[in-house]
Formats: structure tokens, sequence, C-alpha cells
């Protein structure tokens, strides 16, 4: 129906970006789609519209010339065809009308910027400039445009490019990797909505530590969750070592993501430890001890959620409680939290107790037998 309005209105129309991607990745089919016209998308909405059952509502954002149908639990977004050019200090590109190939351009990666014809002409031929199709076959993760400029024209992509190779377990091409770790100190533009949605969908991976690493390799973690870099490395004194808690911990949100979809409690898994930084100590007869870590890392945890602008709602209070709890061993030990306060915790936990029950057991990774056996009981 498109192509036939199209045809009628003497404009050319594609289907472009993630929805294309995900056919030819035979992922679930998308319900947002977005289609590009060569002239004004809204025009072309409106006429959709008209013909469709039932003549949905467009709604129309005439600042950014798109317009969106949500029709059948599917939202239609259309745009007409644009370039776009950037200033230093924002995100927001300068706009102007373009040709397939302007907007081609303008998207972030080669697999995200293939565009199928809608039009009767050509319909179902497919505009591949970049040789998206290829790299979707070697899971390669690779910008249009020369990687310095697309990464510094608009830095939430540096986001994206961790956050796709995450969720499709792609690898990001090496000049990529290089131009995000150049390029990292720009992502202060970004703001802070628009990053923790990418943490969300990375955490939300089926191996989220694919990602972790990413951003731990790009260097972009120590900007966005220092805590959690913070975590890394393994000291030595009087030949005494403690464990990398960093590695474990990526280690841990992997187990749990093996068992739970619920996001907040792979949040829960990622910051269980973060207390350990600060807390630790070495004491001549114990050894490395990181003590009350876990009452640190919860009020780190309201920290680190006002800071990036999350809710400081029910959700960060479940994380906090997690995070509580996640020596549940040691927990138990402490004087003055008692058996009964952590089975209330359980209980806040609800729907979530065998998932929590499972965090509890991810962290015991000790070797020694004697722990191993009281972390058991
Ligand atoms: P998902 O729905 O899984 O997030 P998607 O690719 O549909 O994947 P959207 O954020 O909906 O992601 O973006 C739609 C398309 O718009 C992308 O496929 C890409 O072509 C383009 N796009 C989105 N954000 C950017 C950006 N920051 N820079 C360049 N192009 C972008």
């Amino acid at each position: 129906l498109i192509g036939e309005v199209s045809d009628e209105l003497g404009m050319e129309s594609y289907v472009i970006g993630g929805y294309v991607r995900d056919f030819f990745l035979k992922r679930e089919t998308p319900t947002d789609i977005d289609i590009v016209g060569i002239g004004s998308g809204i025009q072309l909405a409106k006429k959709v519209a008209e013909k469709l059952k039932g003549k949905p509502d467009v709604s129309v954002f005439k600042n950014f010339g798109t317009a969106m149908i949500k029709y059948q639990g599917m939202e239609l977004e259309f745009v007409g065809a644009r370039k776009e050019s950037y200033q230093r200090d924002s995100r927001k590109p300068i706009v102007e009308d373009g040709t397939l190939e302007d907007d081609q351009n303008r998207r972030d990666f080669t697999i995200n910027a293939m565009a199928l014809a809608l039009n009767k002409v050509n319909f179902g031929q497919l505009l591949d400039p970049f040789g998206g199709l290829a790299d979707l076959d070697q899971k390669i993760i690779r910008t249009p445009l020369e990687p310095g400029i697309t990464y510094s024209d608009d830095p939430l992509r540096m986001m994206r490019a961790v956050r796709f190779a995450s969720q499709l377990n792609f690898t990001i091409e090496l000049e990529s990797l290089r131009a995000i770790t150049e390029n990292k100190g720009r992502i202060k533009i970004v703001s802070k909505e628009r990053i923790v949605d990418e943490l969300h969908k990375i955490l939300m991976s089926q191996v989220p530590s694919v990602g972790l690493k990413l951003l731990h390799q790009t260097e972009l973690l120590p900007i966005i969750l220092p805590e959690l870099t913070a975590l890394q490395g393994i000291e030595e004194i009087e030949g005494q070592r403690h464990k990398d808690n960093f590695w474990h911990t990526l280690e841990v949100v992997d187990n749990i993501s093996r068992t739970t979809d619920n996001l907040w409690l792979r949040w829960a898994a990622l910051l269980h430890d973060i207390g350990k930084a600060p807390t630790k100590k070495f004491h001549k007869k114990i050894g490395w001890t990181f003590h009350a870590h876990e009452f640190v890392g919860a009020k780190m945890v309201y920290k680190l959620f006002k800071r990036l602008r999350m809710p400081l709602n029910d959700k960060m209070k479940f994380v906090q409680k997690m995070v509580l709890m996640s020596s549940r061993p040691i927990i138990l030990s402490e004087d003055h939290v008692t058996d009964s306060a952590v089975r209330r915790l359980v209980f806040d936990a609800g729907d979530h107790v065998e998932d929590l029950m499972t965090l509890c057991e991810a962290d015991i990774t000790t070797k020694n037998p004697k722990k191993q056996k009281r972390y058991k009981n």
C-alpha cells in the first residue's frame, strides 16, 4: 500500500534501518518500521493513513519532519530523505532535504543503512551501498562513513555500536573501536537518559558481558560507570591475593542472565560488588577484607542512580536490597542484620525470590572448601 501511494504521489519510498536488518537476520519482525520517502515523509504518511482501514491518526512531528502511524500493533515512522550536518557541541544535526544516498550516509552502521524499495517498478530491490548485507554475514559493526566522523558527529553511536554488538553478538571493526576510544570524552554531550537506555539494552542482551567488555575496552566504562572500573585489578600483599571483582562481576551478570530476564536483577548483579572498591583493606591476620561492603554498595547504588538520572523509585530500592543481600553469608553473620530482616528482603523481592537466590548462589565462587561449607549452610 505504501508503494502504491508513493506511486500516486510520484514519490520514491523505501523501508530502511532496523526492519531491513532484522528481516535479513531472520530476527523477530520488528513492530517499528521506518519508511523514508524522497520528498515529504509527512505528506506520504497522511495519504497512507487515509487509505488504511479505520483511517488511523497520524502524529506529526513538524520540527523533526517526521510522522507516525500506529496501526495493528505496528508503528510506522515516515521521514523525508535528508542530509545532516553537525555542530561540535550538539547531537542535534542541521537538516536539509536530500536523496536516498544522503539519507543512507547519515545512518549509524552499514547494517542499519540498507533500504528496500517499495515502488512498483523496483519493489523489493535492496539498496545497500555500504555492504551491510555482507557485514551481517560476517557479524561486523561498521560505519558507512569514516568512523572518526560518525562517532564524533553523534557520540550516542558509540553506545549504539556496543549495544548492537552485544545484542547481536557481533564484533566492532577495529577502526571503529579505535575511533570510539578516541572520541570517548564526547559521550558527555549525550543525555543521561539515552546512555541509560543503551545500558538497559546491553544488560538485556543474551550475554551482557559482550557489551560490558566492549565498554571496558573502549574506555567508555570509566566515564559512565566508574564504580565498576574501580573493581578491576588484583592486589597482592604478603603473598595474599583477592579475586578481580570486575571480571567476577561480569561472570555473575552472565550467570544471572541465564536464569532471569528481569532487568533490575541484572542491574543488581552488575552492582552487587561496587562497595568492595572503597572498603578494601588488608589486615595482617585476616588478609583481604571488604567489611560491610554491602551497606556501602547499597548507598552507592542510590548515588549512581541519581547521577545517571534513573528514577529513584521502587526499582532502585529493589536493586539496593539485592546489593545488601548479595553476600548472603556475610550478611547473616552481621549482628545488626537479623535472619528475619533477610527473610523480609526476600519477601519484598516477590516473584523474583528464586532468581534472587540464584543471585546469591552465583556469588559464591570460593574454592575454599571450608568457606563453601559455611556458605551452603
Ligand atoms: P532497535 O529497534 O533494536 O533499537 P533500530 O535499528 O530500529 O533498532 P532505532 O533507534 O529505532 O533502532 O533507529 C532506527 C534507524 O534509524 C536505525 O536502524 C538507523 O538506521 C537510524 N538511526 C537511529 N539512531 C541513529 C543515530 N544516532 N545515528 C544514525 N542513525 C541512527
